[in-house]
Order: structure tokens, then C-alpha cells, then sequence
């Protein structure tokens, strides 16, 4: 049960060993999409350098335009593995389909995007595996809408819930989303399940990414989630809330000097 009613105290997500929640703040980072395995590779290093604990990559894309970009799919996983094997960092990549799933067996935690918040029976099925999954809330979708779906997930059995808070969609259009800050501290008083922010996909614009990192840190949430790329004004997806590798060093600088335990 997602309740923090009948679970008082915070749930520890164990992702490979390193652990979210419960005090334990987690940085997970990479590129929007796949493209390349020097690229993959080559920011999954620097990022590890940076400071990151978790690496993320997409390889299935859930792309506005069906001209856009789909991803490198099946191959795109298994480069994701090859970077997860140099760098030692384990791995977040988002499903978008249910006939995906054998393709996820090595991927160490997986990511619900916010296009599939609700979309019950792929949930339904990552509730029935033993795997951190990592819940995006839907664009225009409420805290109490986005618990329901974690509680999907937990009614098949899998407790291992992640919640990412990734911006809303509001009549603002100067920012790609409207970051929702205050649902940090709010779920956390609903639920025992740890909750991240991708202050990336909520603004839309890489200069505001490291206010918005140390505003979520400030507010409580256990961990970020950043595009990081390594040629931002070429990325073949979200280029231009993408940082620089140097960039990236700066926030988790930033941010670790805020964090309360730090
Ligand atoms: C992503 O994290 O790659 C992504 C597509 O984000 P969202 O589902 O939040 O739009
Ligand atoms: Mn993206």
C-alpha cells in the first residue's frame, strides 16, 4: 500500500545497491535518448566522474512527432548494458510496451514515462516483477492519480516504487512543464514511497536545471533525475534542457552543498 498511513516510515529502494529513500539522496543521469555507443559510453564516464549513482538512457522514445527520433530500441538496451558495464553504474530506461518487457531483464530499474502513467496494464505487469520501477507523474495528472497508479505496481506484489516529479502541464508556456515543488513535501506526508525530480523534462531550458535541482533538494526529494549530453546543441532528443558534462559537475556541486546531511 502506498499509504504512509499504514507504512509510517520511508521505504528504501535498493537499485543494485545503492539505495533511495529514507534519508538516502541519489543522482541519476544520462542522456535523453541512445544514440551511439562512444556516446553512450563516454557520458555515462562523466557523469560517474560528476558524482552521478545511477545512469538513465532512452532507447524506446515516446516522441510527440512519429517523424521524430524513435530511438535505437532493442540495440539502444543493449548499449545501455555495454555503458553499464564499463562505467559500473546501474541503469534506468523507460517501456513504453508490454511485448518490450524480455528486452528489460538486465535493465536495473525501469522507468514508466509520464505518456504511460496510467496506462494500467503495463503496470499491472511491473507489478508482477521484482524490480525497481520508476514512476513518472503523468502531464496533466494529479498527486492522487499518480499514487493510484504506484499502487498498481504494489497490488501485484512489487513495492520497489520510485515517484518522479517531472513538471505538470499549465496555461505556462514559457517552461516546457511547470515544475510542481511543492508535491514533494506534500507526498511525502501521503506516502512512504521515495520520490525524485527531473527538473530536465519539467523546464525544458538547461540553465534553469540547477535552481530547480537545489529548489527539489531543498524541499526534501531523495534524488533528481538530469539529462546530461555530451554535444547538448546536437542531441538527437531534448538538446536544450541537455547540460554539459561540465555543467553537470556544477549542479551536483551546487546541490550537495544544500542537502541537509551533506
Ligand atoms: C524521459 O525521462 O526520457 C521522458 C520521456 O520523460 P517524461 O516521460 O517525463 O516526459
Ligand atoms: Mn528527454
Amino acid at each position: 500500500n502506498v499509504n504512509r498511513k499504514f507504512h509510517p516510515q520511508d521505504t528504501i529502494v535498493d537499485v543494485a545497491g545503492v539505495k533511495i529513500g529514507g534519508g538516502n539522496f541519489q543522482i541519476i543521469a544520462g542522456p535523453c535518448s541512445v544514440e551511439s555507443r562512444d556516446q553512450v559510453c563516454q557520458i555515462a564516464k562523466d557523469v560517474k566522474a560528476a558524482g552521478a549513482n545511477l545512469y538513465r538512457g532512452g532507447a524506446f522514445k515516446p516522441r510527440t512527432s512519429p517523424y521524430a527520433f524513435q530511438g535505437m530500441r532493442s540495440e539502444g538496451i543493449n548499449l545501455l548494458l555495454e555503458a553499464k558495464k564499463e562505467s559500473g553504474l546501474p541503469i534506468v530506461t523507460e517501456v513504453m510496451d508490454l511485448s518490450h518487457l524480455p528486452l528489460f531483464e538486465d535493465v536495473d530499474v525501469i522507468q514508466v514515462g509520464a505518456r504511460n502513467m496510467q496506462n494500467f496494464e503495463l503496470l499491472k505487469e511491473l507489478g508482477h516483477l521484482n524490480k525497481p520501477i520508476l514512476l513518472k507523474r503523468g502531464l496533466s495528472s494529479t498527486l492522487q492519480e499518480l499514487l493510484m497508479s504506484a499502487e498498481y505496481i504494489m497490488a501485484g506484489g512489487n513495492e520497489n516504487v520510485i515517484l518522479c516529479e517531472r513538471g505538470i502541464r499549465t496555461f505556462e508556456t514559457a517552461t516546457r512543464n511547470t515544475l510542481d515543488l511543492a508535491a514533494v513535501p506534500l507526498l511525502k506526508t501521503m506516502t512512504h514511497l521515495p520520490i525524485v525530480v527531473d527538473p530536465s523534462h519539467a523546464t525544458g531550458i538547461a540553465h534553469l536545471v540547477k535552481p530547480m535541482a537545489m529548489a527539489a533538494a531543498a524541499a526534501g526529494a531523495d534524488g533528481l533525475m538530469i539529462e546530461v549530453h555530451n554535444d547538448p546543441p546536437h542531441a538527437l532528443c531534448d538538446g536544450a534542457q541537455s547540460l554539459t558534462p561540465e555543467a553537470f559537475t556544477d549542479v551536483v556541486k551546487a546541490v550537495n552543498a544544500i542537502l541537509p546531511h551533506a
